[in-house]
């Protein structure tokens, strides 16, 4: 049975100059079915009411704190409170918002890094079963319907066993001190109160790590790490390298940066397997290169009939024909989809389709936070190969 209403959507953070809260508004509402009916934007509750005029959202919607919000919210009828609430505020506050919205009983959207340590994500993980409430983890690269064929070329048998991984992310708008002009994003990023132990790790490194795991279904179990924070002063790393042993014997190279002046958001991964590869770039994320042996390059282009031949979840997570240019958004969108539709399997007790299933989770926010915590304890020793803990 058809849910026959919109699912209503709350958010914290986002507030006014505010990145990825945007992002998520403008995604989540791609396809119809979520309506954004209220939520607590800004750290300041003067901007979040600014926020809510600005959104034309009803004033009485709009909260001054994540716990007026959770604590008015629940006073509405099913069906008219907020069924899930994205979080999209600076790190430090994931956690102990995600865990009051879940144990509220609403379903949670959140940002990455999931939380600032390990033992919170474990926290999580466990109130999230304990709930059974819905969560999704925005790592959005994997929303990309070529990652997605990727992924599935990679798991099946085409190219054998995989060999190596190799992913970058390099940026470069941290290669001066921006964090001392006040620049709001620059600001809590290197404060290690607000972003946790790693600087460029968690903002981006944790991408480049979900990523490779989501590709290639194999799991970083050790590594070899070296932090560097090249601008003075500066208290966090602002540069990622590191060597990976993944499950399965394959190896693997990561690096990420925001020091690397003149990169943008060059998130590009490799995966060489015994007879063949892939490449994919985010800056052009409608095409994967497929190298086999013995064989010309080929480019795959997303839109095309091939594609969802091979890859079912890449056309479903493809809205306009190839040669028409799907990007962020849309990435963003397809994680928002096969979340709202695993709502909707919740709420009408249908069983959800492994299609839906297909977005980042909160076991995915526990490997990134595994996946810091090495980093960290890596770069400190002087043995260097670390193991991740169980
Ligand atoms: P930002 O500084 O642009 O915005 C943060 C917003 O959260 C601000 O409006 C701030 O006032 C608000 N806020 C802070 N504490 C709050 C609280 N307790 N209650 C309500 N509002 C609060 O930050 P951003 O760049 O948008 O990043 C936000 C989060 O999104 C971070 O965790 C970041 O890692 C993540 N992020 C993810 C992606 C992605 O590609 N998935 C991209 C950028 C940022």
């Amino acid at each position: 049975m058809a849910l026959n209403r919109t699912l209503k959507m709350g958010m914290v953070g986002g507030g006014p100059g505010a990145f990825i809260g945007e992002v998520h508004r403008k995604a989540s509402r791609l396809d119809g079915g979520v309506e954004l009916v209220g939520g607590a934007f800004d750290i300041n509750p003067r901007k979040s009411k600014q926020m809510a005029r600005e959104l034309i959202l009803d004033r009485k919607r709009c909260y001054g704190t994540y716990t007026e919000l959770i604590e008015k919210e629940l006073k509405l009828p099913e069906g008219e409170r907020m069924d899930f609430v994205a979080v999209c505020t600076p790190n430090n506050w994931h956690y102990v918002i995600a865990r009051a919205l879940l144990e509220a009983g609403f379903h949670v959207m959140c940002e990455k890094p999931m939380t600032l340590t390990v033992a919170e994500a474990r926290s999580l993980v466990k109130i999230v079963k304990d709930t059974k409430r819905v969560f999704g983890l925005m790592h959005n690269y994997t929303g990309y319907p070529m990652v997605k064929l990727a992924r599935d070329m990679v798991r099946g048998d085409r190219f054998g066993k995989v060999r190596k991984i190799v992913v970058k992310y390099p940026q470069g708008w941290l290669a001066t001190a921006l964090e001392r002009t006040g620049q709001m994003q620059a600001s809590w990023r290197t404060d290690p109160k607000q972003s946790g132990g790693s600087g460029c790790g968690g903002d981006i490194g944790t991408h480049a790590e979900n990523l490779a795991e989501y590709i290639t279904g194999l799991k970083i179990q050790e590594m070899c790490a070296d932090l560097t924070s090249f601008v003075k002063g500066r208290r966090l790393d602002d540069d990622v390298n590191c060597l990976l042993k993944f499950n399965k014997g394959a190896k693997g190279v990561l690096h990420a940066s925001q020091i690397s002046v003149g990169e943008e958001n060059n998130l590009t991964i490799w995966v060489h397997c015994e007879s063949g590869s892939i490449e994919w770039r985010q800056e052009h994320p409608n095409y994967l290169h497929v190298r086999e042996m013995d064989k010309p390059e080929q480019i795959y282009k997303r839109g095309n009939d091939y594609v969802g031949k091979i890859s079912p979840a890449a056309a479903r997570g493809t809205r306009l024909p190839s040669g028409h240019p799907e990007a962020f958004f849309e990435a963003f969108a397809n994680n928002y989809i096969n979340f709202t539709d695993t709502i909707r399997c919740k709420l009408t007790r249908t069983k959800v389709d492994p299609l839906m299933n297909d977005f980042p989770k909160v076991t995915d926010g526990l490997r990134g936070m595994l996946f810091l915590e090495t980093l960290l304890a890596s770069a400190k020793s002087n043995r260097k190969w670390t193991k991740f803990k169980k």
